[in-house]
């Protein structure tokens, strides 16, 4: 995405056409999403933006991402036990959950696998796909260190 795309009059536009009335804190929310793609909790944006805005509030924070979930902008990821974390990412997509750093990737999916995966008579609507397994730099790492050990 441009640069551009994160303007506030982009932003405004976008909520607006999703229905929803763009306030301060959304528009903030939206825009921290959009650029921080490593799908934060509603904690951590919180603390991302507080620093430039002194009266948001945590309420607000969560009020935001409620609607903002309602409209479609973004969108909640539950990965196996962790805490609620938020997407700006809605087409389908994988998430890679690296087992040593704890980051997590977003991979394309092709966009038949869900109604493919899905039994007769059913209708698929929307679908996680989660792997497990160690990023480029941790697999870079646990190689050199492999290698230490045997020199
Ligand atoms: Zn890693
Ligand atoms: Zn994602």
């Amino acid at each position: 995405m441009k640069a551009s795309d994160y303007s506030n009059e982009q932003l405004d536009q976008r909520m607006r056409s999703a229905g929803l009335r763009p306030s301060s804190a959304r528009i903030h929310v939206l825009r921290y999403l959009e650029k921080n793609r490593n799908h934060p909790t509603a904690d951590r944006i919180y603390k991302a933006l507080r620093p430039d805005l002194p009266s948001l509030s945590r309420a607000s924070v969560y009020n935001s991402l409620a609607a903002l979930e309602r409209s479609g902008l973004v969108r909640p990821l539950t990965l196996d036990g962790c805490e609620l974390r938020y997407d700006a990412f809605v087409e389908d997509h994988g998430h890679f959950r690296c087992e040593r750093c704890g980051a997590i990737h977003d991979f394309p999916l092709a966009h038949s696998e869900a109604a493919d995966l899905c039994p007769d008579g059913f209708l698929a609507r929307r679908k996680d796909v989660l792997v497990w397994g160690l990023c480029p730099s941790c697999l870079e790492e646990s190689a050199e260190s492999a290698n230490e050990k045997q020199s």
